[in-house]
């Protein structure tokens, strides 16, 4: 196998030589600008994203793997303090020239042998990223009654609340 290299031009990947050939492995690195991208209504992609790129050709269908990394910024949703994580994400897709009866949607269609890597990773990022954005995995969130950060320690609050209310209406009741 050898490495071909140069196949990125911005945005556009030209796969021609890769459909071509059956031992050319096509690696790049390449950085993805989303600082504009908005989420909940901020831009949480405070610097660019990196992307490795590597395509093989198995038997006419070009495999292609995409290694992201980057850093999201947001507020947590369950206590809002704003932390920045680091994210990596792996994502395959297939390729073909034309699709045939059997392939699906698992598939992408590139009969000019070439893709727009932009808009492939866009989605790819967007769709895995978490609908739950937490600062740590076990964040205690805030107290709902004094609004005190509970992973800054215990408040004061009754814990059942809710319950102590009943309790008194009951006593009304009876
Ligand atoms: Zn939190
Ligand atoms: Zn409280």
């Amino acid at each position: 196998m050898s490495d071909f290299c140069c196949g990125v031009s911005e945005m556009v990947l030209d796969l021609k030589s890769i459909f071509l050939n059956e031992d050319i492995v096509l690696r790049d690195t390449y950085v993805f600008d989303m600082t504009d991208t908005v989420i909940d209504g901020i831009k949480p992609f405070g610097s660019a994203v990196t992307v490795e790129i590597r395509a093989e050709n198995r038997a006419g269908i070009v495999r292609l793997f995409l290694a992201a990394v980057f850093d999201l910024t947001k507020p947590c949703d369950r206590c809002g303090t704003e932390v920045t994580r680091k994210f990596q994400y792996h994502f395959e897709h297939y390729l073909v020239v034309s699709l045939s009866g059997d392939q699906n949607d698992d598939y992408i269609e590139t009969p000019d042998y070439t893709l727009d890597i932009d808009e492939l990773l866009r989605s790819d990022i967007l769709l895995e990223l978490p609908s739950k954005y937490l600062c740590r995995e076990d964040c205690k969130g805030l107290c709902p009654i004094c609004g005190a950060d509970r992973n800054e320690g215990q408040c004061n609050c009754a814990v059942k609340p809710v319950d102590s209310r009943l309790e008194a209406l009951r006593q009304l009741i009876n």
